[in-house]
């Protein structure tokens, strides 16, 4: 079987960031730049990126980001692109910005660079986009051609975001390692396209590592608004550890409970790497892991403040017709379910919830 890695060609963290990515679009060759930018930061740091771009001689545009991450508004960059001749397109913010500038990039083939300003989950270094409707509700989700030609990460805006956020990246980064282990196990087809390699698996056991050992002091730091080497590290383990982790390395039960926990209307508000963490904590009982496994993880969540009951994610354990929806959703045809060792059933998932709801208290 053929074994596949892929990551961003250059991953870049340091304090000040923000006020380098002219110099940075320079080593790319690129004459003219456009950016998508969040109206927070574009608010906060217009001046600085635009100075960063004048030291350099290379004309910015910039443009801030509004609505969805949608076929519509992709398109309609593009076609503004070509008008402008840019030739390095910039993501500069959270989520949607990231994955608009990823897909405007790859359907107008030019260079990305992406600057997340928070660390909430593990897409920056991906070759992934998804895709919303302009409602918002999910569409697809968009293959890219590669990954982003640079990743950028300033730790000092991250640190200043609020804590939930950072914390949810801890949760999406706790399932990376058992979810590349249960598909080394499977032999399961990555996201890269091939079987995992031996250094995604170092990579995602490398996060893990991180998040027990530094994930508490991290939170402590960033509550207090200190970007110290603990924040460096998790905001490391959230963006390219867990990022190189998953898309090389293989989504398992984890995601796939998530992804049918998306459906219940009880965790509207939860975000992503909330639900992942229960999920992993689900993942784990139904493997059958270790008793220490099992403990070591839900006593992390406890920490740093991820949900390890049913309640905490906003759902009564009364609903069990509802809760079946779930554990169905997340064994449906296309699911990462598939990559487990063993065949899962929806009422196995379903039991398992369950138990791990109970351990939680
Ligand atoms: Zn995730």
């Amino acid at each position: 079987m053929t074994q596949i890695i892929c990551s961003p060609s250059k991953y870049i963290q340091g304090h000040g960031e923000i006020r380098k990515l002219g110099d940075y679009c320079l080593q790319l060759g690129a004459k003219r730049a456009f950016a998508i930018v969040d109206p927070y930061i574009f608010s906060m740091y217009k001046k600085d990126i635009l100075h960063s771009f004048e030291m350099n001689d290379i004309p910015l545009m910039m443009r801030e980001f509004k609505g969805e991450c949608s076929r519509n508004q992709v398109d309609e960059i593009v076609l503004e692109l070509g008008l402008k001749d840019a030739e390095v397109i910039l993501g500069i913010g959270g989520g949607k910005t990231l994955d608009t500038a990823k897909a405007v990039s790859h359907m107008a083939d030019l260079q990305v660079v992406i600057v997340p300003t928070v660390a909430s989950t593990d897409a920056p270094c991906s070759a992934i986009s998804v895709l919303y409707t302009d409602e918002g509700d999910f569409d697809c989700y968009l293959p890219l051609k590669r990954n982003p030609d640079m990743v950028i990460a300033d730790i000092d805006i991250i640190a200043k975001a609020p804590a939930r956020l950072l914390v949810a990246g801890m949760g999406d980064a706790l399932s990376t390692y058992y979810e590349a282990r249960a598909c080394r196990q499977s032999g399961a087809v990555t996201h890269a396209g091939g079987t995992g390699t031996i250094a995604a698996f170092s990579l995602a056991r490398a996060c893990l590592d991180t998040l027990l050992a530094e994930g508490e002091s991290a939170l402590m730091d960033v509550k207090q608004g200190i970007s110290s080497s603990a924040v460096e590290h998790i905001v490391e383990a959230n963006i390219y550890l867990s990022g190189v982790g998953f898309e090389s390395g293989g989504l398992a039960a984890a995601h796939a409970i998530h992804n049918g926990l998306t459906l219940h209307e009880g965790c509207r508000n939860v975000l992503h790497g909330e639900k992942v963490a229960f999920a992993t904590i689900v993942q784990l009982v139904l493997e059958k892991a270790s008793e220490d496994e099992i403990a070591q993880a839900i006593a992390f969540c406890k920490k740093v403040g991820l949900p390890v009951t049913l309640k905490e994610l906003g759902i009564t354990s009364s609903e069990i017709n509802k809760l079946m929806m779930v554990a169905e959703a997340s064994c449906s045809q296309d699911s990462p379910m598939k990559n487990m060792p063993f065949e899962v059933q929806s009422v196995d998932v379903l039991e398992a919830i369950l138990a791990t709801d109970k351990r939680g208290y």
